[in-house]
């Protein structure tokens, strides 16, 4: 019985450690939104309006966003350092909402929050998930971008430099979304987020069919390994 008690007590303190571990290695992300000065500006310049609705909604349910990125963010960003061993550069993230007719994007980091909203959608928002991806997306943008600058170019981009830049820029971070969401048993979801992402674009389909089909996705993770 004390045997085991010892056992369980070790157990979990080696948890509380590696847990406390993994939260070193990925970026707290905060959000926020804020109309003026960037909305406003891009609004005149896109010569899109965004509606006073829109920004109520967004305002009013800012903390069910925080809270269902905190829900699951962190876990696809650990489960992302564990797989490379290369911890994230930064230590937080801000992550700008937009109501503006842009796309959502890394650098800056900026999140579309339009599919998110009833009012804005004609009562179809996506659901939260789709919002977790996005943001997981916009992320693994930074993080890859981070280790390409350090290990420069890789077999895998040779093979594939024929391809549009924006889909070789696209591999080695949709393989890693795969592997995030497979480590936590969401392959449903996963399913979901390649199909939705393929109706997205061109860009993003052949990304996808490069990493899910053409390749093993564990090939391109391998190449962003930290080596020993
Ligand atoms: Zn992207």
């Amino acid at each position: 019985m004390f045997k085991n008690t010892i056992i369980l007590y070790v157990g979990l303190l080696f948890l509380i450690s590696y847990q406390l571990k993994a939260q070193d290695n990925i970026p707290k992300v905060t959000f926020n939104y804020n109309f003026i000065p960037f909305d406003r500006t891009c609004a005149r310049i896109t010569n899109v309006e965004i509606e006073e609705t829109w920004i109520k909604e967004l305002h009013e349910n800012l903390d069910k966003f925080r809270q269902a990125w905190g829900a699951l963010g962190p876990q696809l960003l650990a489960k992302t350092v564990q797989k490379t061993g290369r911890p994230f550069k930064q230590k937080e993230l801000h992550a700008a909402m937009s109501l503006c007719d842009i796309n959502s994007m890394s650098h800056p980091l900026l999140i579309n929050m339009r599919r998110f909203l009833y009012t804005s959608t004609d009562n179809k928002p996506e659901f939260l998930d789709f919002f977790v991806a996005l943001v997981f997306h916009e992320l693994m943008h930074i993080y890859v971008y981070d280790i390409r600058s350090e290990i420069g170019t890789t077999p895998l981009l040779e093979k594939y430099q024929r391809e549009k830049i924006s889909v070789i820029n696209h591999l080695h971070l949709v393989a890693l979304i795969k592997n995030a969401y497979i480590q936590l048993g969401m392959e449903p979801f996963l399913e979901k987020l390649i199909e939705e992402d393929s109706k997205l674009g061109p860009i993003y389909a052949r990304s996808w069919e490069i990493v899910n089909e053409l390749e093993d996705y564990r090939h391109f993770i391998d190449e962003l390994k930290l080596k020993n």
